[in-house]
């Protein structure tokens, strides 16, 4: 399988905080990809330097073999922060507002309030739109000008069950629509069940790599990292530790490390 992402030991300072250290991967064509580490792990910084809003402090990376910034600009939606929506305006007028600041053409809102199933929607107000319809609208966003790729951060945070529900169903079909997707996590339950591949961050350092079967399958007891366990899925814990053996997994990532 060819990789679309292969980042080569990528380092990141701010001050005298190491974020990253040495980081290498490769992400294949066509995944699910989640990079999975608790709060504060470096996920967010590593998006930043792929998607070129940051500066490595060494290390390179390439799009599908190539210096970045023409891919990021061409072939890639994100969705790394929550969007800006206007509160009063429709799903539809908000996307023609998305359309028109990101340059892309305003012909396929249509095609992307359908995949995002807004379509009998789009001519709420976005106030009243549920949790989840609110970041299935940010993920239209990310669709506009048809990306074969998409980045996106931490796509569940803050959601109720329902929309949490709604999101990973929406990766699932945008996955079978070929697309190659990389998200940050940090719910393991979350990248058991969309991703196909996964990179366990910690503290900046990569603990683990590959697909998510061989990770889960991997019994070494080698002590990987610590994993926060969202409020959703508690009932997992038992479940996490008796199938990773090397990963501890907690409540609450808060007080821990
Ligand atoms: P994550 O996305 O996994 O929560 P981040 O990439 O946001 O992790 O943060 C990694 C580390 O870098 C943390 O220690 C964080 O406090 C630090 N950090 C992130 N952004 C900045 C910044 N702009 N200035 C200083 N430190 C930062």
């Amino acid at each position: 399988m060819s990789s679309i992402l292969s980042i080569d030991k990528i380092s990141k300072f701010y001050g005298p905080i190491k974020a990253l250290d040495n980081v290498s991967f490769e992400v294949p064509q066509g995944s699910v990809f989640g990079i999975l580490g608790p709060n504060g792990s470096g996920k967010t910084t590593l998006l930043g330097i792929v998607m070129d809003i940051l500066k490595a402090s060494s290390g390179t990376f390439l799009w599908n073999g190539q210096p970045g910034s023409e891919v990021i600009r061409q072939r890639i939606g994100t969705l790394l922060e929550t969007p800006n929506f206007y509160h009063y305006l429709s799903g539809e007028k908000n996307l023609a507002i998305a359309a028109e600041i990101k340059q892309r053409g305003k012909e396929d809102i249509a095609r992307v309030l359908e995949i995002v199933n807004l379509t009998q929607r789009k001519h709420s107000k976005f106030s009243t739109y549920s949790l989840g319809m609110k970041q299935r609208l940010a993920i239209a966003s990310a669709l506009l000008g048809n990306p074969d790729i998409l980045v996106f951060d931490e796509p569940t945070n803050g959601l109720d069950p329902a929309g949490i529900a709604e999101i990973r169903t929406l990766i699932k079909e945008l996955s079978g629509q070929g697309k190659t997707i990389i998200m940050a996590s940090h719910i393991l339950d979350e990248v058991e069940k969309v991703c196909t591949h996964v990179a366990i961050i910690q503290k900046g350092h990569m603990k683990a790599v590959g697909s998510v079967r061989e990770i889960l399958d991997s019994r070494g007891g080698q002590q990987i990292t610590v994993l926060e366990v969202g409020s959703d899925d508690l009932a997992t814990l038992d479940n996490i530790a008796r199938l990773m053996p090397g990963i501890t997994a907690v409540q609450s990532i808060e007080g821990y490390l």
